[in-house]
């Protein structure tokens, strides 16, 4: 096997490296991707990320500037341990992705500069220009690294995210299994984007409707396939039909687990309609006082899927089944960044998202393996009891941008990210 790097991957190192050094996005000239972090992501981590960004001649520890933050041991390659788990229908594991958004017109003007990179659709090179001094002294840039099942660079379309993310998931709806994918991230970092999107460019939503119309059009001489739609809110502890809004719904325990009581079902025919029902619906989402004409950033938007499916055996007993996918659209995660017991606690109380903190300490039970997983603690982890863990499948979308001024908060969903990727579901006791 020969590891010597081709010279047009040295010229890019280089790039990268004087592109780092004056701020500018880091491009590569020719436009393509590079494939030389392809081989090299077999050997440390860290090693590489110095090798990246790192100038070869200078003799610093790479352990002395590059902090990696990574938890597990980074690279996510299959073991057989994963294969004969994957076979075992009791245990799945989240599946964890990034989205990195593109730079806003303002933020270029603004001045701000590029501190993310993804490279191979998969590797997350984080770096911060606050410490001009260090760099300075160091000849070196602090370069976190991290990897997921899949990071989407800014240039990732709309169905590409979809077709990675939620595709999977909509063949197991029809199945009659529960999914689950919820976007997460900071105020501004492209969830909304990723889960509605736009009337040109539909995000998951829509995206994963259409998909499943056209998947019970191929089946329907198998059966009868019936779609309906429930689109609500969580915000303040209070849960909102985003369809018929009114009064807050009451949530109630009954045979099929949690239900919100007077939820619209709507029946739902053709895609058409959908992206405007959406749409609406997200108009009804409470916008905060302070800012009257934004989306409210502590709002929690779930669209429920849900497909019955009807059909008679040899028989002709009538055999059923319903799946459901739920698609979140998570309130911003700068005011709850916690993720350790410890400091969920101790920000229980502070004005902060009770329901995003109740989810954080959800994942953190489910990675710990604890037989109890606290449901209960909020609206919307009581709403998804039945999409997250046991052995439905999850989905996250950690959504970043790639402005420096965002770094802490980049950071930070980069680190809950790589946390909720250790989640190995099994099946846990429900309460
Ligand atoms: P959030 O819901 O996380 O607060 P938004 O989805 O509203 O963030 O995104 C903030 C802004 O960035 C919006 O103007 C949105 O259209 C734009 N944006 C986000 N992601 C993308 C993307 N992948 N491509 C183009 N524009 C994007
Ligand atoms: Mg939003």
């Amino acid at each position: 096997h020969n590891h010597s790097p081709k010279p047009e991957d040295l010229r890019f190192k280089a790039q990268l490296l004087d592109s780092c050094k004056k701020g500018d996005d880091f491009h590569r000239q020719d436009g393509k991707d590079s494939n030389f972090v392809e081989e090299d992501t077999k050997e440390n981590n860290v090693a590489e990320a110095d090798r990246i960004f790192g100038v070869n001649s200078v003799p610093v520890k790479p352990s002395a500037v590059i902090r990696k933050l990574s938890m597990g041991n980074g690279a996510r390659n299959v073991t057989e341990a994963d294969k004969i788990e994957s076979l075992d229908a009791s245990v799945s594991r989240i599946l964890v992705f990034v989205r990195l958004r593109p730079m806003g017109k303002k933020e270029k003007e603004n001045g701000s500069r590029c501190c993310v990179k993804i490279l191979n659709k998969r590797d997350v090179y984080l770096t911060e220009f606050t410490n001009e001094n260090d760099y300075l002294r160091l000849k070196r840039l602090r370069v976190r690294h991290f990897t997921f099942d899949s990071s989407f660079p800014e240039t990732t379309t709309q169905h590409e995210v979809y077709s990675t993310t939620t595709g999977d998931l909509v063949g197991a709806v029809l199945e009659g299994r529960n999914g689950s994918v919820f976007c997460y991230g900071a105020t501004g970092a492209g969830k909304t984007y990723t889960m509605l999107g736009t009337m040109d460019n539909p995000g998951v939503m829509v995206l994963a409707i259409k998909d499943l119309f056209a998947k019970v059009r191929q089946r329907s001489l198998d059966g009868n396939h019936v779609v309906h739609l429930s689109y609500l809110e969580v915000y303040n502890e209070t849960v909102r039909d985003l369809l018929s809004p009114g009064r807050p719904l009451i949530l109630r325990e009954d045979k099929q687990g949690i239900v919100a009581a007077g939820l619209t079902q709507y029946r739902a025919y053709s895609t058409d309609e959908v992206m405007a029902l959406l749409q609406r619906g997200n108009q009804n989402r409470t916008t905060e006082p302070t800012r009257c004409n934004e989306t409210s950033s502590r709002s929690h938007a779930i669209l429920q899927v849900i497909v019955e499916y009807k059909t008679r055996d040899a028989s002709m007993n009538i055999i059923s089944r319903v799946g459901k996918l739920s698609l979140i659209d998570l309130a911003g995660s700068e005011r709850a960044l916690a993720t350790d017991q410890r400091t969920l606690r101790s920000l229980e109380g502070a004005n902060i998202n009770k329901s995003l903190l109740a989810l954080s300490s959800c994942i953190n039970a489910l990675v710990e393996g604890k037989k109890h997983i606290p449901y209960r603690n909020s609206k919307l982890t009581q709403l998804l009891k039945d999409s997250l863990g046991g052995s439905c499948n999850t989905v996250m979308i950690a959504n970043i941008s790639p402005s420096s001024r965002s770094f802490g908060e980049t950071q930070n969903t980069l680190h809950w990210a790589d946390r909720a990727k250790e989640i190995r579901l099994k099946e846990c006791e429900v309460n």
